[in-house]
């Protein structure tokens, strides 16, 4: 037996190799680390040139305050930083780098060129290096500031080379991290030139000016300014009018002290202040910056930093809405209704008992407390003012019900008939015992409502919120007991799905099963669909299960129901019929049986009602004949 002790320390080139697959995993995040650089060292003006999509050529110019050789040496160590000190500083962080391990890293897998000078300095210094090792250092004329050109990024790391995607693709990302980093610093010029054309060049300017370089002239006279400053944070940027709402996801920004973000929560925030006014499967554009005190947040828990977690996050989601809203309310015709904050957010214990010792002896007369809730009443009365505004754009229907009534139809608008409906005093679905008429034929309008007589009347049933009803009792029945059957797919889809929906589907993969979808995490980032609800219908699987994430983030604010509620509203909003599908005499008998099955079959889950009645007595009086 061998026994000689085996431990030894890895050589510096191969860990900071190891160290280096966490900060660079394709050239765009070689990009993102030394565009930070350049705004960290105080450019005022940046240029990235890439050329084959950062794979040959990355590589940044800057007119930052420059090194000395001694720091332009050491700068390719490992954990070697200017910008802390202590563990202390790690809470007052202010630049966007810290860990002093990208050049390190982008050294270990390039063949790196680094030209720097300081202004106090005649010559400056260049530095060659490749695999961590000093190939050349020698002295250079140049002008103040900073250039880093890495080359062939991964030439010693094959199995990460062939990793790679595409040139378009890896071109897209560089382009994204480009944008992230130019957007947040509308005050430096930056360029970017890829294969010897210049793709961007951004002067300097003000924040508008950026966004519509950025994203495209069409947002010119379409942002709408979201400001409010407290002492706790400041949030500002822009939010698109709601006429800008894409069908996809992708103009949406988030940064937190400068440093771009993706949270779902946030970006769920800016989507409930635009309920309403924007279709449900659309997305609004957003620009948001917020900034706090450093302490606050800890941006240590992701490399790639790209994701932080706040000290309360229900406070900036309460704040962020409110923002949106109200800059929304402002600069918008369309109706704000719901302005109320949710007043369960004041009793959160982070505003009722602010997190520091400190902070707590200030509470009472806390800043943060008062705008908060002033500003929530201002927006209260408001949103009061406004909504009787909203009504004046209809008709008032009290005088005369049936002529409004009639017009609706005409003009085939559901959603007013409905309001209308209500208003002019026709009961809603009232908890007095309703029984269909048995045999009674009924009669699909609209291919939206099914009139069914009643044995007082009739009642308009809306097919969606129906079917709605009917679809969660079934699945929180299935979720709490039975599990629903599943079918087994002969042809498994697979669907791919960004990180922090990967990280989403997978807590809710037990209940899914529960509700009979068989789903599997197949390879990093895409699940297969093996198995469905028996009666979901085969094809649109994959539709169904995307839309059921959006969905269920759409839901995932509402910290009062549970995950698996939520899961459950997500699938019965997905899965039922919706307006537009004609039925057929036995499946509007079903749906409407289905309903009166239901222990509540007068609203759906989230309190719309699922029919309106009309009761023989009001409809007599109506005729006159009452
Ligand atoms: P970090 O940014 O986390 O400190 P890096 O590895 O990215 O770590 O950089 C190491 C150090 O090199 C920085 O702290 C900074 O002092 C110096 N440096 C890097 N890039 C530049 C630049 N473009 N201009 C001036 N100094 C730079
Ligand atoms: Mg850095």
């Amino acid at each position: 037996m061998d026994l000689r002790d085996k431990i030894q320390l890895l050589p510096d080139n191969i860990a900071n190799q190891i160290a280096a697959g966490e900060v660079i995993q394709r050239p765009a995040s070689a990009v993102k680390e030394l565009l930070e650089n350049a705004v960290d060292a105080g450019a005022t003006e940046i240029k990235l040139v890439v050329a084959d999509a950062g794979k040959s050529l990355i590589q940044v110019i800057d007119n930052g305050s420059g090194m000395s050789e001694t720091d332009a040496r050491m700068a390719f160590e490992r954990h070697a930083t200017s910008k802390i000190n202590n563990i202390d500083d790690l809470f007052r962080i202010r630049t966007m780098g810290f860990r002093g391990e990208a050049l390190a890293s982008i050294a270990a897998v390039a063949q790196v060129e680094l030209k720097t000078r300081r202004e106090t300095e005649e010559a400056g210094t260049y530095i060659e290096i490749e695999n961590s090792i000093v190939k050349k250092q020698e002295p250079v004329a140049f002008q103040v500031g900073t250039s880093i050109a890495m080359k062939n990024v991964f030439f010693n790391v094959p199995a990460r080379r062939n990793f790679l995607k595409s040139n378009a693709v890896e071109m897209r990302h560089i382009a994204d991290e480009f944008i992230r980093v130019a957007m947040a610093f509308p005050e430096i010029f930056f360029s970017l030139t890829a294969n010897g054309q210049e793709v961007f060049h951004l002067e300097k300017g003000t924040l508008k000016q950026r966004i519509v370089h950025l994203l495209g002239n069409h947002y010119t006279s379409k942002l709408v300014t979201v400001q409010e400053k407290t002492d706790y944070l400041n949030i500002y940027g822009f939010a698109g009018k709601p006429d800008t709402a894409k069908k996809t996801r992708g103009d949406q920004y988030f940064f937190v002290n400068n440093r771009f973000i993706r949270s779902a929560y946030l970006n769920h925030a800016v989507m409930s202040a635009y309920q309403e006014m924007i279709p449900g499967d659309s997305f609004p554009m957003y620009v948001l910056f917020i900034d706090l005190d450093p302490a606050q947040i800890d941006i240590n828990v992701h490399p790639t930093k790209q994701e932080i977690k706040f000290e309360d996050e229900k406070i900036i989601y309460a704040f962020v809405q409110a923002a949106v809203k109200h800059a929304l309310a402002q600069f918008s015709i369309t109706p704000t209704l719901n302005f109320d904050l949710d007043p369960s957010i004041q009793k959160l214990d982070a505003v009722a008992n602010p997190f520091t010792d400190e902070k707590k002896e200030n509470t009472s007369a806390s800043d943060l407390y008062n705008t908060f809730t002033q500003k929530n009443q201002a927006h209260f009365i408001e949103s009061k003012s406004e909504l009787k505004h909203w009504k004046d754009f209809y008709p008032q229907p009290k005088d005369q019900p049936f002529k409004s009534l009639l017009s609706a139809h005409q003009e085939d608008v559901p959603g007013r008939l409905e309001y209308e409906a209500a208003a002019s005093g026709i009961t809603r679905p009232a908890e007095t015992k309703l029984q269909l008429l048995e045999d009674a034929p009924l009669l699909q309008l609209l291919h939206t409502y099914i009139v069914a007589p009643v044995n007082n009347g009739f009642i308009l049933i809306h097919q969606q919120s129906a079917h709605e009803r009917i679809l969660y009792e079934r699945y929180i029945a299935a979720a709490k007991g039975k599990p629903i059957a599943s079918q087994r797919s002969l042809f498994p889809l697979t669907i791919p799905l960004s990180a922090p929906d990967v990280v989403l589907m997978q807590e809710l993969l037990p209940d899914l099963k529960q509700l009979g979808y068989e789903i599997e995490l197949f390879g990093k980032d895409t699940f297969a669909i093996q198995g469905t609800p028996a009666d979901v219908d085969s094809g649109n699987e994959k539709t169904a299960i995307e839309q059921m994430l959006e969905q269920f983030k759409h839901f995932n604010s509402d910290v009062k129901f549970s995950r698996r509620e939520k899961l459950v509203r997500s699938l019965a909003w997905q899965h039922a019929i919706k307006p537009g599908r004609s039925l057929t005499q036995k499946e509007m008998k079903t749906l409407a049986d289905d309903l009166f099955a239901c222990s509540q079959h007068n609203i759906t889950p989230s309190g719309n009602p699922t029919y309106i009645s009309f009761k023989t007595d009001y409809l007599e009086k109506m005729f006159g004949k009452g």
